[in-house]
């Protein structure tokens, strides 16, 4: 809630990425929602969600529009935000195999690996057991980041065991009880404070469990 009461106005940074479908699922919610294009249209904006798509191509644009740096002021005062996929990677305190030139805004203490599940796994879907949720989220990863490392202050609320197929695997391998080699689950669903992040796009999917989670997290979960 904000100062006044009123549920806080949800902006989805909408530069490159699947900002549309974000904001349909806020309003599928009763949230209000609208895109943010340019540092004047986070006037009234009281907590963010960044989309999925391409991080080096909204790092590259948050600093054209001149979004970049009123979006850093307004996250480090504490202002909600979800990140889904490249939003995640934006919002996260260190990327690994990123671009030299991408930003982000460290506005949760964690490292993230960008292309983690490798280059011929492009895509997958896990049902994930997710914190917080009765049934499992059934969760859709395309070139998907994990979380490498995170700070005392995140709490995983979802993990993945993805199976390696990978000569490029980064991360430590495990054996499973079938004797395949599987990687040791990686968090991909975090929360810190008021920021939540996700390895997968909730928005791709008619699932709004998560947005619900985030709306409830900033107050502007609307009782139906
Ligand atoms: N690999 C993309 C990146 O680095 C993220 C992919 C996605 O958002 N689906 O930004």
């Amino acid at each position: 809630m904000t100062a006044s009461g009123d549920p806080p106005l949800v902006g989805v940074v909408a530069l490159q990425g699947a900002a549309a479908e974000h904001v349909a699922a806020f309003r599928r919610l009763g949230a209000l929602a609208v895109e943010v294009r340019t540092p004047g249209d986070l006037d009234g904006v009281g907590a963010v969600a960044l989309p999925g798509g391409e991080s080096t191509t909204m790092s590259h644009l948050l600093g054209t529009s001149g979004l970049f740096e009123p979006l850093a002021e307004r996250l480090a005062g504490g202002m909600p935000a979800f990140g889904t996929c490249a939003g995640m990677i934006l919002l996260a305190a260190e990327v690994l195999d990123g671009r030299p030139d991408q930003r982000c805004f460290g506005a949760i203490d964690i490292s993230v690996r960008r292309n983690a599940f490798g280059r011929q796994v492009a895509s997958f879907e896990a049902d994930l057991d997710t914190e917080g949720l009765d049934e499992p989220f059934e969760a859709v990863f395309i070139r998907a980041p994990w979380v490498e490392r995170i700070g005392s202050s995140v709490k995983v609320l979802a993990t993945v065991s993805p199976r390696s197929t990978l000569q490029d695997a980064s991360a430590t391998l495990a054996e499973g009880p079938d004797g395949l080699k599987y990687h040791r689950s990686v968090p991909v669903l975090c929360r810190s404070g008021p920021i939540l992040v996700s390895s997968f796009h909730p928005e791709l999917t008619a699932d709004d469990r998560i947005h619900q989670i985030f709306l409830e997290m900033v107050g502007a979960s609307v009782a139906r």
